[in-house]
């Protein structure tokens, strides 16, 4: 049954199974609700959590963290979570930095690390 939120849930590589392993715990408060992904998070958590119904852009390098910052823009996605890795180098850090800066200009909750996000999830936003 669609309970009528859309989500963004992405991960940088050497976070992904952070993610994953997130969604895993999260599945129950999850199912139902409209989830988009980039590319390669998609994949990776439609795997671990074949339940789940997750509609993917392009990989995020190759402009899906663009096409996920142009849903926030239409005011489609009413949460982002997106686990960075700080400790790494990214070609596509620009796109990150746009789509991160599109959260905060809509004013979407955003969540860049598990903490957050559990508070989110604690917080009743999803019910
Ligand atoms: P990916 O993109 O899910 O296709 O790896 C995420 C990112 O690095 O922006």
């Amino acid at each position: 049954m669609a309970k009528g939120k859309h989500l963004a849930l992405i991960a940088h590589d050497r976070k992904k199974d952070a993610l994953s392993m997130w969604v895993k715990a999260h599945e129950a408060a999850l199912t139902g609700h409209t989830i988009s992904c980039t590319a390669t998070t998609g994949g990776v958590i439609e795997k671990n959590s074949p339940g789940l119904k997750v509609v993917k852009t392009k990989s995020g390098p190759l402009g899906g963290d663009q096409q996920i910052g142009a849903l926030i823009a239409e005011g489609e996605i009413d949460l982002l979570v997106f686990f960075t890795d700080p400790l790494s180098p990214h070609p596509h850090d620009v796109d990150v930095k746009a789509l991160t800066r599109l959260a905060t200009v809509y004013d979407i909750p955003m969540a860049c690390s598990k903490a957050t996000a559990d508070l989110i999830i604690a917080s009743g936003f999803l019910d």
